[in-house]
């Protein structure tokens, strides 16, 4: 075997204890990949795979190689871990001896969710890694139970829960859809068996032990320092704990320090927030849109009017994580009512806010060690402006706590000002950071440099006097340093404590012991200083860290004012009010706005206001009227109201009155484009299948034309049924909105008492139609398909035809309305006249095929037919 040189052996140690990560080796001014990583790299980051000889010269053996130049680094990383890349770096951390390799160390480890660099992450948006801890037989694959423990390591925020019961697998997908966590870790006994989790969730699988209960207690209580971890909510709850003790085995493997900014855990149950399963989410467009995922035209868009990345979170996490506490919500409305009622007020508060950076991520790098000198500045200028802040809302009896948890830390913006600079450097490679007289050691330092720089500045002079010779020069090269010179006529005349140094054609050069003396002391100078100001500015940082849960609260307290500041401006600016809640089961809307697609409309079009009114009797209303009237926005709105009040903000409507919901869930009929590759109507059916085991009388259900995605008959017979079940299982009978373009349906409330019916308007004119967007009572006694057709510019021969059959249809009498399911199938195969009237002729093939035995063919036999199927079909 070629023997492998001292270097590639480092490297090849170092790789070895990082295996499942791409490992960036610094090398002078780049870092490189090697091997099966850098034709990873090459491929991912489009960089050029080239090889360097595993020893010099021995061209006959090459790796592969791919590096990318150092100051360039985080921006590819950044891209690897998009794509789900673990990344380890390894820097130079000795110094160059010319014997043997440099001394290396891997000083980073990143995964999706555990990156900490600020420009590897969306300032505005939570970053979080979950552990999943499935209770089950592994070998089956089924789980009753489940510990979740999530971490931001960028703000500190650490929780941890459990979710039980036959819906488990269920609840954990609706947490997933809550938080969207960037990284989620499992036991890999389980990751084994596969598992499917939604798109842009990252799975690391990690040693079964790391979950063992022993061990992760034992890991938390080491953490926090404490001797049970009951004071944390967590005694009941012993699967979170295996979760949140993997979460901390994993950060330590991957952080390399100590996780201060973990400063406590939150144990929390899923029963104190509303449902959102991730379809809901989704068809509410609740933080991005459907088309194109963008927050443009989200809900969020609408209500995010926040000025720093503390609320801009926050108020995500909110639209995330509706309430169904009535107390905390009458409390946030009647911050954000307070709000409301002053212009100024807002005005200076935003003014104020704009000015405060992001004090929950300063605050944790300052725990981790990260933060900067500009880092201390930005959040002492943070500070200062807390008290104005104070001073504003003091008065305000709805603000009240909020303003009690602001702490202007005046330790902190006190130690900072007296000793940080103005100006400092971005990091701490340079002197400068820390101010002349805050410590006796740097301003001893300081002192006695400017000496030495006086006495080199002087000596030009003193020299000159002391020889005579007034052309005597002091000067300064980096190979000499400081050095005399004088003409060569002169030379003999220096005194006898010039040592000569150099002579040049025209000059000699000189030094005197104490010049070197003074160099020496200015030369280091520069370095003694920036070693002491590094060990001051650690110990500042340290200092402030005894303050940082302080900090956090401050952090805390203005991400909620942030909040609410940007819920009154836009209930200011969109004329919205302030809904009352109630326990009771009620829905009852005045002049309702859909509040993402009232922004939306061209000008010149004005949004048409809808009421909603469901009583005791009549929980379930199904909405006819044609595609394009507005049923898929106005049950959107009643939703999105009903949710918006849930967080606690005011709702595009004159007047409302909300029942407290339990979940919301949005189901709209297949689509697709969205499921594109799977069977649209399975999707259907699944999503809708969910609702019925999973809804309560308190929910809101709101369901878009389902049944859509199967035939006529089909679709009819299943969004009955569907109806039926709602109406009759007395689980459910809860407030249920169904939007169909199938006018049949509107005989239902004969027969189901709880049901109504109300179509969106439209008024004909000749031939055409008109939406007039209003939501009436009473059924819609035709679909309008024709008219719609014709409005979306299909050719008019197309429309005038579609026009005619209609009209054969209905002389026909070709009635298929609210046939029993079973019934459906035979309705099919006689086929309604509708359909068989673009059916045409079965094809040959289609006709061998049906007579196909495929079970009984060889292989060889049915290439054979499919070359003759295919003769067919060309034919
Ligand atoms: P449907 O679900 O009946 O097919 P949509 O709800 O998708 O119809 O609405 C179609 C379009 O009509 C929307 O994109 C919107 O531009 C407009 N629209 C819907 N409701 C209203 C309304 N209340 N006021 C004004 N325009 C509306």
């Amino acid at each position: 075997m070629a023997k492998v040189t001292p270097s590639r052996q480092q490297y090849l140690d170092i790789k070895a204890e990082y295996p499942d990560c791409i490992l960036f080796y610094r090398m002078g001014d780049f870092y490189e990949t090697f091997d099966e990583d850098a034709e990873i790299a090459a491929r991912e980051l489009d960089i050029t795979l080239t090889s360097r000889p595993t020893s010099p010269g021995n061209d006959n053996s090459r790796i592969p190689m791919a590096g990318v130049p150092h100051h360039a680094l985080e921006n590819y990383i950044s891209r690897l871990i998009e794509r789900g890349y673990h990344v380890a770096v390894c820097d130079q951390i000795g110094d160059v001896t010319g014997r043997g390799p440099v001394e290396r160390a891997v000083t980073r480890v990143m995964t999706p969710g555990t990156i900490i660099e600020p420009g590897l992450l969306p300032e505005k948006k939570p970053s979080y890694l979950l552990a999943l801890v499935p209770v089950g037989n592994v070998e089956t694959g089924t789980w009753n139970k489940a510990g979740l423990a999530y971490v931001d390591i960028t703000t500190g925020e650490f929780a941890a829960t459990q979710l039980e019961g036959p819906n488990t697998g269920v609840l954990v997908l609706e947490e997933l859809a809550r938080l969207n966590p960037r990284e989620i870790i499992m036991p890999e006994n389980w990751t084994q068996r596969g598992v499917t989790l939604p798109e842009n969730i990252h799975l690391s699988p990690v040693a079964n032990w790391r979950f063992e209960a022993g061990t992760t207690e034992q890991a938390l209580l080491d953490h926090f320092r404490v001797k049970t971890l009951d004071g944390y909510g967590l005694a009941d709850l012993p699967y979170g704990v295996c979760a949140a003790g993997a979460i901390l085995f994993y950060l330590r493997e991957t952080q390399r320090n100590s996780l201060a900014q973990l400063t406590s855990i939150r144990a929390y149950s899923t029963a104190s927030f509303m449902v959102l399963d991730q379809f809901t989410r989704r068809n509410l467009e609740l933080t991005e849109t459907i088309r194109g995922r963008s927050t443009r035209g989200s809900l969020l868009d609408v209500l995010d009017r926040t000025v720093t990345a503390m609320g801009a979170r926050l108020l995500r996490t909110w639209i995330n994580q509706p309430l169904l506490e009535l107390d905390r919500l009458n409390a946030r409305l009647d911050a954000v009512e307070t709000l409301t009622g002053d212009a100024a007020l807002r005005e200076d508060l935003h003014t104020a806010l704009r000015s405060v950076s992001d004090i929950e991520r300063l605050t944790n790098r300052l725990l981790i060690g990260k933060a900067g000198p500009r880092d201390l500045l930005a959040l002492c200028e943070s500070l200062s402006i807390v008290p104005d802040i104070k001073a504003l809302i003091g008065a305000m009896p709805a603000l009240k706590a909020l303003t009690d948890r602001l702490d202007p830390c005046e330790e902190v913006y006190d130690h900072i000002q007296r000793a940080v600079t103005d100006d400092p450097p971005a990091v701490m490679n340079a002197m400068g950071t820390i101010r002349p007289g805050y410590a006796q050691e740097l301003d001893d330092i300081l002192h006695q440099t400017r000496d030495a720089r006086d006495w080199i500045a002087n000596l030009e002079e003193v020299e000159r006097q002391r020889t005579g010779l007034p052309k005597l020069k002091v000067s300064y090269n980096k190979v000499f340093g400081y050095y005399i010179e004088v003409s060569r006529a002169q030379a003999e005349n220096v005194p006898d404590d010039y040592i000569r140094k150099q002579t040049l054609v025209n000059a000699e050069r000189f030094i005197t012991p104490e010049l070197k003396e003074y160099e020496t002391l200015v030369l280091n100078a520069e370095e003694q200083i920036l070693e002491v100001e590094k060990q001051l500015f650690e110990a500042l940082c340290h200092d402030l860290c005894q303050s940082s849960s302080r900090l956090i609260q401050t952090a805390r307290a203005i991400a909620h004012l942030d909040a609410f500041l940007s819920l009154a401006e836009v209930a200011v600016r969109e004329g919205y009010t302030r809904p009352t809640l109630t326990r009771d089961d009620v829905l009852v809307i005045q002049d309702g706005r859909h509040p993402v697609v009232e922004k939306l409309l061209d000008s010149g079009t004005r949004y048409v206001p809808n009421e909603t009114h469901f009583d005791p009797d009549t929980r379930i209303h199904i909405i006819t009227g044609p595609n394009m009237s507005g049923k898929s926005t106005y049950i959107r709105q009643v939703a999105l109201i009903t949710l918006m009040a849930q967080i606690g903000s005011f709702v595009p409507a004159d007047e409302a009155t909300i029942g407290l919901v339990d979940r919301i869930f949005a189901r709209i009929g297949a689509q697709d484009e969205i499921h594109a590759g799977q069977s649209t109507f399975m999707v259907e059916m699944v999503e809708t299948a969910r609702i019925l085991s999973g809804s309560t009388g308190h929910s809101l259900i709101i369901l878009d034309e389902v049944g859509r995605g199967t035939s006529t008959y089909d679709g009819l017979a299943i969004a009955r049924a569907v109806i039926e079940y709602i109406h009759n299982n007395p689980r459910l009978n809860c407030r249920t909105l169904f939007a169909t373009h199938y006018h049949e349906l509107t005989e239902l409330p004969a027969i189901l008492p709880h049901t109504k019916n109300f179509n969106v308007a439209v008024a004909e004119e000749g031939d055409s139609i008109v939406f007039l967007h209003r939501v009436v009572p009473g059924g819609a006694d035709r679909s309008y398909g024709v008219h719609v057709a014709q409005l979306a510019g299909m050719p008019r021969p197309v429309v005038e035809r579609a026009r005619e059959l209609l009209a054969q249809l209905e002389e026909d009498g070709s009635d298929f309305k609210l046939r029993p399911a079973d019934n459906s199938k035979k309705a099919k195969s006689n086929g309604p006249a509708q359909l068989s009237l673009f059916d045409p002729e079965p094809h040959p093939a289609v006709e061998t095929l049906k007579h196909m035995a495929v079970d009984e063919l060889s292989p060889l036999e049915a290439l054979t037919k499919l070359y003759e199927l295919k003769r067919m079909a060309d034919s």
